[in-house]
């Protein structure tokens, strides 16, 4: 049984996918997203802690009575494509209990260990960021092509799909944006719901405690009247689309 680097758990979290989640974040990044609330998360091993797979089991089944129906472990991060053996592992284990399976990730990895790691995934929250490849090279270190490529994989397997973007005023807020991101959506079938995340800037401590500038502290943050105004233009995923604020 392989081993791997994680960062930190919560035990009941109900932002990262359906209904109540054990939340994994693992240790390591490949991008530099300047928007990003966990800087502590990329360096490859960190402040982190080597796990086996069975401990992480351990730990989610002592919270198996309260994931219900919709509920169940989500790996995030960092990014959980970076060590996707382990992810894989810690899967194949949650489906034999009966645990649903939820990948959080930025889709900007492709191989084969990841595509094994997709055989035992129920859903994917892809984060797309933004929906130009300009603000892509600049604000994240990668093509658009990248999570675009992950989504169509996604598709072709029929992976229940929600895509995610985080709202910042003065980059990605237009309702320009919007649409194309409405457009990505309605033309990826797997996709059955999308939630506009407010940008927020309480991850400033991190910043300031690794010495590091966080590229994006001047710029403002959304209200929950601009977010409700932006889901407002996804029409047939609104009911689907979370309060996010
Ligand atoms: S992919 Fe996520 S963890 Fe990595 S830099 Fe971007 S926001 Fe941060």
């Amino acid at each position: 049984m392989s081993k791997g680097y994680i960062h930190s758990f919560q035990s009941l979290g109900t932002v990262d996918g359906p209904g109540v989640r054990f939340v994994v974040f693992f240790q390591g990044c490949n991008l530099r997203c300047k928007c990003c609330h966990n800087p502590d998360t990329w360096a490859k091993v960190g402040d982190s802690k080597l796990f086996e797979a069975s401990e992480v089991l351990r730990r989610v089944l002592r919270y198996k009575e309260y994931f219900k129906d919709n509920g169940g472990i989500t790996l995030s991060g960092g990014e959980p494509l970076l060590q996707p053996n382990f992810a894989k592992e810690i899967f194949a284990l949650c489906k034999e209990n009966g645990i649903n399976t939820c990948l959080d990730t930025s889709g900007s990895i492709i191989n084969n260990d990841v595509l094994a790691l997709l055989d035992v995934t129920d859903r994917v929250l892809l984060d797309v960021k933004y929906t130009e490849n300009s603000l892509y090279l600049e604000n994240v270190g990668c093509s658009i092509n990248l999570p675009l490529e992950f989504l169509g994989i996604l598709n072709e397997r029929n992976i229940s799909t929600t895509l995610r973007q985080v709202i910042i005023p003065t980059v990605n807020d237009s309702i320009e944006n919007i649409n194309k991101l409405y457009e990505i959506a309605k033309s990826h079938k797997c996709v059955d719901k999308v939630e506009l995340l407010p940008f927020r800037k309480i991850c400033q401590t991190k910043y300031d405690e690794m010495n590091i500038p966080f590229s994006f502290a001047a710029l403002p943050t959304p209200t929950k009247k601009d977010i409700e105004h932006l889901n407002s233009f996804l029409f047939e995923y609104a009911l689907n689309t979370s309060p996010s604020v």
